[in-house]
């Protein structure tokens, strides 16, 4: 039996994913090491390949992970298939899939080209069908028997079969996909591998699709398992020029066998020099540990104390709860002490959230010292409780539709967009509210980063916060004209313009050719806020770093020329060090000879040997630097990963590369010219 699994991503205009797909190869693997009859199994994550070889390879059974990046694509694909192949049996499974029984049944009904949907674990439900097939039971006759983890809608009667649905209590029954060799072909360098030590998750965030009871029990592999699959892929990640990494648990540092792996991955960093990114979505319950934890790792693992809210009403709603405001404060200081970025990620309106509520949550946020602010627009994921029609009734929901960032594709002459759903506004919180609130996260999502650190410094040292800094400018976004205002004002407007009545007038309305080709060009259809810090970080730099200093001049409300003159200086410096794109547009500038930069003040010494309350006027000596790139060979070799990771478009580039990487990586350097 030919068995095609795929994890698909439209490759359009860059990958939603660069993981390396290990669902499918758990599922490979599983069906490897159990099948009695002979299996010849592929995995695909390019549907263009898919769609040659289903007409070449005439796979018997296709089983496709169904995400919200990829559904679309894969009814097309499923589709393609039970029309080019008489007896082919297709099988789709993943979270893009409700949780209500009757909802499931729509679903299935308004897709008659998936003839099974394997639901919550696939491996071992998905290996029992495909053991029925070959054993010759007729695909209509299974569809109307009711079989383990397995959806189907009864060919005669047309109602909704379902089995039993139960979980996999031992992890290891499943070979690792990735010692069996399963994986190899993804070590190309266009892929970042991942790995899952534990499945499950114990919260009940009511907006997530995690915090079902199915999901409660934490399930882990093998620790030596995972030891040697890190291993394995670090030996293989050496000669590659991708230095990231993947934990796909749901609360990495949750167990103090995390500690261990973490010890593991230091390890390997001593010897392979990899990985030097290590992304994971890390416990919040455990912060003393998830700290120790990245120490063992050399800090390259960012942990992310996500906080979704700072309303206790909405905590309450969500059945969330945060660190209170000292213990937050305190571990994010931690994580300054041992030199990391603070991070955090928001989720905005949630119910009773409002615009007020909002902005003092963002303050708390900031006020903590916190750098890396992601605010989401709450996805309403079908079967979490918070999107079920009671909430919706309850909360006055009002939802609309968007593409998801970037996936879309044309397919055999045939239009393909995926879409999601997001909520815009509640009984607390306005459309132009939400609006409102998208904007000034915007702004705390840039000001507060790294890159404009140095404007913090300048804050401290006057007893000014950036809080205050980032209200001042909002406060003027809409009376100044500058290549910045009119960016923040653009992002404004898609921020509207992105969201549809339906998920049909989005298909109407990307499909019009004009329009199609606005998608293709990148100008309609992106992740905004990645888009458009990319873009003032190109094309607005200057003006923003303007007007950061306009609102930090104001602020301090001092008419002591040796301080304006020193802030003066201290802009063209991070001007001249700061301009990031200058190196993702045209890398070749590292090679360049470097260039001279005169000042009244000593911004090196100041910047590089910073103590709070010394003020850049103490520092008046007239210097000259000269700008440089430092470890030019590194620069280079991150921007060919890049790259090759995320295709040619700088803004995407700049967007992806600087979720984990700190953008004073791709600053100039200046030293004194004596
Ligand atoms: S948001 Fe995180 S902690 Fe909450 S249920 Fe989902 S996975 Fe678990």
């Amino acid at each position: 039996m030919r068995i095609a699994l795929g994890d698909l991503r439209h490759r359009t205009l860059g990958r939603h994913s660069v993981l390396m797909p290990l669902g499918i190869g758990l599922i490979a693997s599983y069906l490897k090491k159990n099948m009695q009859k002979e299996v010849d199994i592929r995995l695909y994550e390019d549907p263009t390949k898919l769609l040659r070889e289903i007409n070449i390879w005439k796979p018997g059974i296709i089983g496709l992970s169904n995400y919200m990046w990829n559904a679309e694509l894969n009814r097309f694909i499923f589709s393609y298939a039970k029309q080019h192949l008489r007896d082919v049996v297709c099988v789709a499974g993943g979270p893009e899939f409700p949780v209500d029984m009757e909802e499931c049944k729509e679903f299935l009904d308004k897709r008659p080209e998936i003839d099974f949907y394997s639901f919550l674990e696939g491996e071992i439900v998905f290996a029992n069908l495909v053991e029925k097939i070959c054993d010759g039971i007729f695909c209509e006759d299974l569809k109307g028997t009711p079989l383990e983890g397995i959806l189907s809608i009864h060919p005669e009667n047309k109602t909704l079969v379902a089995g039993e649905f139960s979980r996999i209590t031992n992890l290891d029954t499943i070979p690792s996909p990735y010692l069996s060799g399963i994986m190899d072909q993804w070590f190309d360098g266009h892929y970042i591998p991942s790995v899952q030590t534990a499945r499950g998750c114990p919260f009940t965030c009511t907006y997530c699709r995690a915090s079902n009871k199915f999901y409660s029990k934490i399930v882990m592999f093998d620790l030596q398992r995972v030891r040697n699959e890190l291993t394995y892929i670090a030996e293989r990640m050496v000669s590659l020029s991708v230095d990231g990494l993947y934990v796909l648990d749901s609360n990495f540092g949750l167990f103090e066998r995390d500690e261990l792996i973490a010890q593991h991955i230091g390890k390997l960093q001593d010897k392979y020099n990899w990985p030097n990114s290590i992304m994971a979505d890390t416990s919040k319950d455990n912060y003393p540990r998830v700290l120790r934890m990245a120490k063992e790792m050399r800090n390259a693992m960012q942990p992310l104390c996500s906080v979704q809210t700072r309303n206790s009403q909405t905590l309450r709603v969500t059945k969330r709860s945060n660190l209170p405001r000292e213990e937050y404060t305190e571990s994010q200081s931690q994580l300054i002490k041992q030199g990391m970025v603070p991070a955090t990620e928001l989720i905005v309106p949630l119910p009773h959230e409002t615009l007020d509520s909002f902005i003092d949550g963002l303050k708390e946020i900031i006020g903590a010292g916190v750098e890396n602010i992601t605010t989401f627009t709450w996805m309403l994921l079908p079967g979490t409780q918070l999107a079920s029609k009671k909430s919706r009734e309850k909360y006055k929901i009002n939802s609309r539709f968007r593409i998801i960032p970037r996936q879309f594709g044309e397919y055999g002459g045939q239009k393909c967009f995926e879409i999601e759903e997001v909520c815009c506004g509640t009984s607390s919180m306005s459309i132009q509210e939400y609006i409102q609130c998208r904007g000034f996260a915007f702004l705390c999502f840039l000001f507060a980063r790294s890159q404009y650190e140095i404007i913090q410094k300048h804050l401290s040292d006057f007893s000014l916060n950036i809080f205050d800094l980032i209200k001042s400018i909002f406060d003027k976004m809409d009376k100044t004209q500058s290549a910045f205002s009119r960016l923040y004002q653009d992002l404004l407007k898609e921020t509207h313009d992105e969201l549809f009545a339906t998920k049909e007038d989005v298909y109407r309305f990307m499909s019009r050719q004009k329009n199609y080709n606005k998608l293709l060009r990148g100008e309609i259809g992106d992740n905004l806020f990645r888009r458009y810090l990319s873009m003032i970080l190109c094309n607005g730099f200057s003006s923003s770093v303007g007007i950061a200093y306009e609102s930090l001049i104001e602020l301090i409300d001092t008419d002591q020329s040796d301080v304006r003159n020193s802030l003066y200086d201290a802009k063209k410096w991070f001007l001249a060090v700061g301009n990031i794109s200058k190196i993702f547009h045209d890398e070749q500038i590292i090679f360049e000879k470097s260039k001279e930069l005169k000042l009244s003040y000593d911004v090196l010494k100041w910047y590089k040997d910073y103590e709070p309350n010394t003020r850049l006027d103490n520092y008046k000596r007239e210097n000259t630097l000269c700008l440089y790139y430092e470890k030019k060979e590194d620069i280079f070799s991150l921007m060919t990963s890049f790259k090759n990771l995320y295709g040619k478009d700088p803004y995407f580039r700049i967007g992806k590369a600087l979720v984990d990487h700190d953008p004073r990586d791709f600053w100039a350097s200046s030293r004194y010219k004596f």
